[in-house]
């Protein structure tokens, strides 16, 4: 038996029942079906797969009708999810040479497919993204197959693109991102050529749909190794193009230890299994942006009031170009970013009411870690860290005391 197979079979514990299950029951009904892509490259990291997806001939109708917690997504390649209470195993039938292609340059369009994009097996194979990303493992023979060698990357901790790295990231821009995040993910190497293909192609994510991008910005700063992707994004001189301003407003201040220390907080929440927003992780990409917009709208003789109005707005809507951000999340973060002008303001019952503000607790650890990036605040964290531990009357001379000032 082959290392890699060997290595499968002993850690199939890792394998989700749920997934096994859709693959038992494809191949009963007589179709080709096999787990691929991260969960096997997981497994052989051993590491555990954040999720499981299966590759089939069977196309969406024939899957769709053997699993009746089933349903049919995307609109133009249609993917079929089965779900088991909060799992979905995500099963995609076979995919011919030019799906990627189609789905980054018309991902918006909606304009529906003819039949012919499923693929052969062989198809599915060449089209995937990395060597590493393109094993198959069928688990009721025990069958692995690696037509790309992609066990070797893995042992020697590459990632490697099938075929040209050119090609295939000018195919699909978003392979670039998503190699970067295998890097900071895995702590794998970008094969060279690939490493320099993102570097002379990184400018092609301008035609990246805002909405795919935003899920990639996503996948790489909310799963835990946020601080790793952002170095690998500055390293390999792609974060500009996901986030021109922010990139522009970090070559003279705070701005980049704000976003290291906010993404690193992050990665320590989510490893302690503490809630967690993009809210919070935009607010500070975008906070150097935001105040640089105020002072230019203040010293353009825009009242004050407006000023942080209109800045945020600019400043979002601009951002909206490249990624964008849903209103549950722009919500939230210009409240983080208005409560910052509040904070200093600790007068009377206006004191109680922000503590009382929903957003009050992001508010402050935003305002910890500006501190913390070296923003010059005269002490406000660490007055509000008192106030929220002091008793009624020592909050009273507190609050006192910053009348009298
Ligand atoms: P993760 O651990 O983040 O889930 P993953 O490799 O499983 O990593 P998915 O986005 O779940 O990533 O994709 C599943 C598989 O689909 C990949 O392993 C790869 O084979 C293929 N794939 C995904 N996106 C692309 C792409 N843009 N181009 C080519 N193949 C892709
Ligand atoms: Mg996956």
């Amino acid at each position: 038996m082959q290392k890699s197979t060997r290595l499968i079979v002993e850690r199939s514990h890792k394998i989700s029942t749920h997934a096994l299950k859709v693959v038992n029951r494809l191949s009963e009904s007589g179709f080709q079906a096999y787990l691929v892509g991260g969960c096997i490259r997981d497994i052989l990291l051993s590491r555990s797969p954040k999720d499981f997806d299966v590759a089939t001939n069977a196309h969406p109708n024939d899957v769709r009708n053997l699993f009746r917690n089933s349903r049919i997504i995307g609109r133009r390649f249609r993917i079929v999810h089965v779900r088991f209470g909060r799992e979905i195993v995500e099963v995609t039938t076979f995919r011919g040479p030019h799906e990627e292609q189609y789905e980054a340059n018309h991902s918006e369009s909606g304009m529906t497919l003819s039949d012919n994009i499923y693929g052969t097996f062989e198809e599915d194979v060449f089209r995937r993204d990395f060597a590493m990303n393109a094993i198959y493992y069928q688990p009721g023979t025990k069958e692995l197959i690696d037509l790309t060698d992609g066990a070797t990357d893995i042992q020697k901790q590459i990632i490697r693109t099938i075929g040209s790295p050119d090609d295939r990231f000018r195919e699909d821009p978003v392979r670039m991102l998503r190699a970067i995040r295998f890097q900071a993910k895995l702590g794998f190497m970008i094969e060279e050529s690939a490493a320099r293909a993102i570097r002379s192609l990184s400018f092609l994510i301008q035609d990246v749909a805002p909405a795919r991008l935003f899920e990639e910005v996503l996948k790489l700063f909310m799963f835990g190794y946020g601080l790793q992707s952002f170095e690998a994004l500055l390293d390999h001189d792609i974060y500009g193009r996901l986030f021109p301003d922010s990139k522009r407003a970090m070559e003279n201040s705070s701005a980049k230890q704000l976003i290291r220390l906010v993404l690193s907080s992050t990665d320590k929440r989510i490893a302690n299994t503490l809630p967690t927003t993009p809210a919070f992780i935009y607010a500070a990409i975008l906070w150097q942006p935001f105040i640089i917009e105020k002072q230019r709208l203040e010293a353009a003789g825009v009242a004050l009031i407006n000023a942080s109005h209109e800045a945020a707005t600019n400043v979002i809507s601009k951002q909206l170009l490249f990624t964008s951000i849903p209103r549950r999340f722009s919500g939230p973060m210009r409240d983080i970013w208005f409560l910052q002008f509040r904070l200093p303001k600790r007068r009377g019952k206006k004191t109680d009411i922000l503590l009382e503000h929903k957003r009050f607790r992001a508010a402050y650890d935003f305002l910890i870690l500006r501190e913390e990036a070296g923003e010059k605040t005269a002490g406000l964290g660490a007055w509000w860290t008192r106030y929220q531990e002091a008793d009624e009357a020592t909050r009273q001379t507190m609050k006192e005391s910053i009348n009298k000032k």
